[in-house]
């Protein structure tokens, strides 16, 4: 079985939600009080999460599995997952989206567990800027992180940057040559329209060219073919060998190429991060369904896969749950 959709897509990068709660409070994803977090109960327990990662892989043809959140250090049983999920016969790929924080204390446990890379959200290096965009006082915590994923082999350690207008888009120079300083992978993410509160708008976006145009300053970039079903798109800096990612998920989008699927931490399947539908594979799993069952529910879910996150559709509707609750 595998994890084909109505458009010959096959999904084979599996992001696993493992908490919709974070300790930061980013402005383009939730707003300044935090957001109701799901009740315990509802959210998976590790033997739940581990049953139905091993089903994706084992059975429907997953190769890689990243954990995120909300913020999936908050997780104290990390390791143990990211244990469980190595150990399967199928050994994927694995990889975390994180925010760093408190990473300094659990890198090395992390790639111990057989966590393979990391991805680290920084928007700035500025102390200032960094508490206006995420709302906390905590750059420090996450410069400290990368530097540990770094000498803990979490490589190449990536660094996942939206710019926003007015507040650190003329920083993005300064970005890329910090990453470049310190051998991290900067890639720049076009805001979506996924953030709680609701106030995405177009024009308030930092659009993919305008991020070329603004590092094209500062730097030669020369693009690179290939971007397959990575959603970057990736460019030489002043001739390599140091590349910049541009994942212009709204104005370039890869939906043709989307090799995602998406668990979130209490157990809804999403087939596309802008699904405005779920399926409920806790509820099966709670119910006693067969591993065989819940993987053709599962399969089921992927034929309603649209074929692109219709953003530019007068009809668009944002999703009823915010990034953090999905899983970005
Ligand atoms: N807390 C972790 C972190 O920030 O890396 C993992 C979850 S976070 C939702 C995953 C990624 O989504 C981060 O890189 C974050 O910058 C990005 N993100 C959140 N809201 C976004 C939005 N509205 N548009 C684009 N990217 C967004
Ligand atoms: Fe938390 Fe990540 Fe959302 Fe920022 S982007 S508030 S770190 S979940």
């Amino acid at each position: 079985m595998e994890l084909i959709d109505g458009y010959d897509r096959v999904a084979t990068d599996l992001r696993v939600s493992l908490t919709d709660r974070c300790n930061l409070r980013c402005q383009y994803c939730m707003p300044a009080e935090g957001l109701d977090w799901m009740p315990t109960e509802e959210t998976l327990t590790d033997a739940e999460l581990i049953r139905l990662i091993g089903i994706g892989v084992e059975i429907l043809g997953v190769r890689d599995v990243r954990f995120t959140g909300g913020e999936p250090l908050l997780r104290r049983s990390l390791p143990a997952i990211i244990a469980a999920t190595k150990a399967l016969p199928s050994n994927p790929r694995t990889a975390m989206t994180s925010n760093g924080l408190g990473l300094k204390h659990t890198a090395v446990a992390l790639a111990e567990a057989g966590l393979d890379r990391v991805n680290i959200s920084l928007d700035t290096t500025d102390p200032d800027t960094f508490e206006k965009i995420t709302r906390r006082n905590r750059l420090h915590d996450v410069i400290d992180g990368l530097a540990a994923a770094h000498e803990a082999g979490l490589t190449p350690v990536k660094v996942n940057a939206v710019l926003l207008r007015g507040i650190n888009d003329t920083e993005a120079p300064d970005l890329l040559r910090w990453c470049l300083k310190h051998g991290y992978e900067l890639r720049f993410i076009e805001q979506m329209p996924l953030d709680a509160q609701h106030g995405w708008t177009r024009e308030a976006m930092v659009t993919a060219d305008e991020t070329l145009a603004l590092l094209a300053e500062h730097f030669t970039l020369t693009g690179l073919d290939g971007r397959g079903s990575a959603p970057a798109e990736k460019f030489l800096v002043d001739g390599g060998p140091h590349t910049v990612g541009i994942i212009g998920s709204v104005t370039r989008p890869f939906c043709g190429d989307c090799n995602r699927v998406r668990l979130t931490a209490d157990g809804q399947i999403r087939n596309c991060l802008f699904a405005r539908e779920e399926s409920d594979l806790r509820a099966a799993l709670r119910g006693g369904a067969s591993d065989d069952d819940i993987a053709r529910r599962w399969a089921a879910a992927m034929m309603t896969k649209l074929p692109g996150h219709g953003i530019d559709d007068p009809n668009f509707l944002q999703p009823t749950r915010s990034m953090s609750a999905i899983g970005g």
